[in-house]
């Protein structure tokens, strides 16, 4: 629309729109409206929408990813919950231990996590094990255990959600929900996440290209849901002297093709606990919107991913080597 179109055009267009039976999206940008058409176009559709008062241009939306896009929408995204905020100047920091493990150490860690900068904290009460026999998570009694963390300390809880018979539960507990690599293209799950409403963490799939990643995000915001964070946490290589390949060139290529805030994973990304530093750095520098980490008291005695853990000291000396490499970009954190 044109920057001085008035709200009665803007909605004037929405309803023509949606007479054609497309689904009309208004999307507020700083200077500008734009009003997105989505569904199939038939030919003559876009002159029927030129003509409309107050239209500026209709452009097709190029992107098979059509919400998404950075075609639709100009400022980038920022998803908030409780004092975690992704995609603004300051790199979020969302750190935990793989899995909850009791009451008493997501409250202790939480509290030492807290102290040293980070806003967000993770912790798996459902876990989505390569093996059946390996450690499932507490689940219910998990997600109580994180709660009493946040009523602790006013972090914000971000935890893994595998079913979608679960999301209501989940979102019960949790300020934002985790989908997991392995369910990135549980359709059924991502549109429940979808419906839920809340802040969610999309990771990519271990094997999904970055136009299926962009696709699964699109079915959370399809449903209207516009709270979604892109998490690069590696990819299935040849190579095998790192757990996951982490290709942080996806930071920079997401960020050129959407408005949604990207997060790097770099304890799955690398599956050792002594690159996690180093690529935690390039994640910064290369321009994530924030960090996911695993930091245990104990990582020799986690309950799953201790190989890739780092201690809290470690994660406090990481915070301020990153502090300095956000600083050089221009950022904060
Ligand atoms: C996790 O965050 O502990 C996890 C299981 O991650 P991913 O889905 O990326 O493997
Ligand atoms: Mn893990």
């Amino acid at each position: 629309m044109k920057p001085d179109a008035s709200g009665a055009q803007i909605e004037a267009m929405t309803q023509q729109i949606a007479g054609l039976g497309l689904t009309p999206q208004v999307i507020k940008g700083e200077h500008q409206t734009v009003v997105a058409a989505l569904g199939q176009e038939r030919p003559g559709m876009a002159e029927t929408l030129e003509i409309g008062e107050g239209v500026e241009k209709v452009l097709p939306i190029m992107a098979p990813y059509k919400r998404a896009s950075l075609e639709i929408k100009k400022d980038r995204t920022v998803v908030k919950a409780l004092g975690l905020e992704v995609g603004g100047v300051k790199v979020a920091m969302i750190a935990g231990p793989c899995s909850v493990e009791s009451e008493e150490q997501i409250v202790s860690i939480a509290k030492r996590l807290k102290e040293l900068g980070a806003t967000g904290l993770r912790g798996g009460a459902f876990k989505p094990r390569t093996s059946p026999y390996s450690f499932q998570g507490h689940k219910e009694k998990g997600l109580q255990m994180l709660a009493a963390a946040r009523e602790a300390t006013g972090l914000a809880i971000v935890t893994e959600v595998m079913a979608p018979e679960h999301v209501p539960m989940v979102a019960e507990y949790a300020d934002v929900l985790q989908i997991g690599a392995r369910n990135m293209q549980n359709y059924q799950l991502l549109q429940a996440v979808g419906d839920s409403g809340k802040p969610t963490l999309l990771k990519r799939g271990m094997s999904a290209t970055i136009e299926e990643f962009l696709l699964a995000a699109e079915y959370i915001l399809d449903r209207g849901n516009p709270h979604v964070m892109l998490c690069e946490r590696g990819i299935r290589t040849f190579e095998d002297h790192t757990r996951f390949t982490l290709p942080l060139a996806t930071v920079a290529y997401l960020q050129e093709k959407s408005h949604l805030p990207v997060v790097v994973d770099p304890s799955h990304g690398t599956g050792k606990s002594s690159l996690v530093a180093s690529m935690s750095k390039a994640s910064v520098a290369a321009g994530a919107d924030g960090l996911i980490l695993e930091v245990h008291e104990d990582p020799k005695k986690a309950a799953s991913d201790g190989a890739q853990t780092i201690t809290p000291a470690a994660f406090g000396q990481l915070m301020t080597d990153c502090r300095r490499v956000a600083e050089a970009v221009d950022r904060t954190m």
